[in-house]
């Protein structure tokens, strides 16, 4: 008898330290990492997307050079992330590259903006991906203006755009 109940004593301590060893804050690590992040399942985003915006902001395409909506708009104001709303380039960053897309020397500020190495064509890109939704907005190049040097070339259809608001 004394010895069934030393047998069960093992087995609770046993699920008391296994208990104790899993609840360590460890596990809410990576939830901390993507905080604030906007993650969507494929199926989520193709629901929230038109077909062209997915194309792109999901599947890496690039819009037609001179048939986007905005490589000639010239309102002030701020280009948000087609796919989550978020800032990313400002109007006054804005200038003609004569690509046909719409072209800006600097992000908004450097955190909005996610950079991976594109070796999709035989030279090796720059891919510029939305840093909150991991939407891919277009490639970033060494030939643009003062003060940067930078051209990021960016798809119309990963833009929305908002206006300055009336003063
Ligand atoms: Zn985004």
């Amino acid at each position: 008898m004394n010895k069934i109940k030393k047998y069960y004593l093992y087995i609770i301590s046993g699920i008391l330290f296994f208990g104790i060893v899993y609840n360590t804050p460890n596990s809410n690590k990576k939830e901390e990492k993507n905080m604030n992040k906007t993650i969507k399942t494929d199926k989520e985003w193709k629901d929230c997307l038109t077909p062209e915006e997915y194309k792109i902001l999901r599947e890496k395409g690039t819009e037609m050079a001179f048939t986007g909506k905005y490589y000639k708009h010239k309102e002030e104001g701020v280009y948000i992330c087609a796919g989550c709303g978020d800032n990313l380039f400002s109007s006054k960053t804005k200038y003609d590259s004569g690509t046909g897309w719409p072209s800006f020397w600097e992000p908004i500020s450097g955190d909005k903006i996610k950079e991976e190495i594109d070796k999709s064509l035989p030279f090796v890109r720059t891919e510029i991906l939305c840093n909150n939704c991991g939407g891919h907005l277009g490639h970033v190049f060494n030939d643009g203006p003062n003060p940067t040097g930078l051209r990021y070339c960016i798809n119309s259809v990963s833009l929305d755009f908002k206006a300055e608001e009336d003063k």
